[in-house]
């Protein structure tokens, strides 16, 4: 076993990699590099309750910055990794700075998909990634009451509910026919619909935004049909892509994330990918995928520490997710994609069910809103019924 670990991003793949390595008894040097300028923290509240309450950064880090230290750990925060020489096994950092590697392990994330309409620059667009953007709308939402919300995605949705708890105008503008319709069937995309306009929100399906406008900061956006929506801000929710760059430069294959194995190795055998940088095989799904929740960050990276450990472990997921908007849980396991059939089981008006998606005789995804015993007896179905698709041939 090579002993130089390092790890590019400093997000919660790699934590997760560095703890993994440390409690496996790795005695190596674990170097990790982010260009954020904080110790490895949670998204996930960004977009709920870190983003209504003036909580400090600190109270998102995964672990205390000494623990780090006491485990070894390097942490390098605010460094970004400019290249990568795979000849000569060494990350070039920005400041023209080298790290040498036996083992690297690209954990480079996403970032927020940009618009291409006139006004993205404008004071009081944003968009929600990272804490520092928390930090900049946390400010400017002192003296916003229009916000106007592109993208009924799940940031998108929850941001909206927190909007709407701090009693500001919200519309949010969806240009599919739904919002949610990337991620799940009409009937969970309709309960949340009349969620957000029960509680207030302007919810506007099918409407694309022509551009943003204003002088120097925000003041309106206008519709692709020509009409004008006054607006103290605006936040940009319309997905995330792959942070694959370094590595299609280092000539590894890439397709909106970087292509591993079912070990989370690319072609190059001193290099692993991780977490949502990645396009990995899933032969319970029968194609190849890119995940962006914990439960991957989390269980890929355990992965990755196996193989690094000796005892690699193929890794083939049941993804699960959540999402909180007012008082709402929403729990999804699977991929339903390509469901044949949507039963929906439980209680929908009084707004505790779940909906079952099946592909011929199989369950392949649940969503379950307020309904965790569903959610959990659904993620272990679709353990049990998908494994019998997974035959060495369809990764
Ligand atoms: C607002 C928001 C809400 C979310 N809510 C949920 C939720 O409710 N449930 C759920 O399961 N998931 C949620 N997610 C998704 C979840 O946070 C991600 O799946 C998870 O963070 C992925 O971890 P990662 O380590 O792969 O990437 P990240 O956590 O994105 O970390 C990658 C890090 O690498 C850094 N980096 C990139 N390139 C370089 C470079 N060249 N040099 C140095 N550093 C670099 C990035 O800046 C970033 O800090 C949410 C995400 C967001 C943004």
């Amino acid at each position: 076993m090579g002993d130089r670990v390092v790890i590019i991003g400093a997000g919660q793949a790699a934590a997760q990699l560095a703890l993994s390595l440390r409690q496996g008894k790795f005695s190596g040097s674990i170097c990790v590099f982010g260009d954020e300028p904080h110790q490895p923290y949670q998204r996930p509240p960004l977009s709920k309750k870190f983003l209504s309450e003036s909580a400090a950064p600190e109270s998102l880090f995964l672990r205390p910055a000494n623990y780090w230290r006491e485990q070894g750990v390097d942490i390098g925060v605010g460094i970004r990794v400019e290249r990568v020489d795979r000849s000569r096994q060494r990350v070039v950092l920005a400041d023209g700075g080298e790290a040498e590697f036996d083992h690297l392990i690209l954990a480079t994330g996403t970032r927020a998909r940009e618009l291409r309409v006139p006004g993205m620059a404008l004071k009081g667009v944003f968009s929600l990634r990272r804490i520092d953007d928390v930090l900049r709308l946390r400010v400017a939402l002192d003296d916003a009451r229009r916000i106007v919300i592109v993208g009924g995605g799940y940031i998108g949705l929850e941001v909206a509910a927190v909007m709407r708890a701090a009693a500001r105008d919200v519309v949010i503008l969806e240009a599919e026919d739904r919002v949610l319709k990337r991620v799940t069937s009409p009937v969970v995309a309709d309960y949340f619909d009349a969620l957000h306009r029960r509680r207030g929100v302007d919810v506007r399906t099918g409407t694309g935004l022509a551009a943003i406008e204003g002088e120097a900061r925000v003041t309106a956006v206008r519709l692709a049909d020509g009409a004008r929506l006054p607006a103290d801000l605006v936040l940009v929710a319309v997905g995330a892509r792959a942070n694959d760059e370094l590595a299609t430069a280092a000539g590894l294959e890439c397709a909106d994330g970087i292509v591993v194995d079912a070990f989370a190795k690319t072609i190059d055998p001193t290099i692993f990918a991780v977490g949502d940088c990645t396009r990995l095989p899933s032969r319970r799904y029968g194609r190849r995928v890119r995940l962006e929740c914990v439960q991957n960050a989390i269980d890929h990276a355990k992965a990755v520490a196996a193989s690094i450990l000796g005892h690699p472990e193929s890794y083939d997921p049941v993804p699960w997710f959540w999402s909180d908007q007012y008082d709402v849980k929403l729990q999804m396991a699977g991929l339903g994609e390509g469901y044949a059939e949507a039963l929906v089981v439980g209680d929908a008006p009084a707004g505790k069910f779940s909906v079952e998606y099946r592909s011929g005789d199989r369950l392949i995804a649940v969503d379950a809103i307020n309904d965790g015993r569903a959610y959990m007896s659904g993620r272990r179905r679709i353990a049990q019924e998908t494994e019998a698709i997974v035959s060495p041939g369809n990764a």
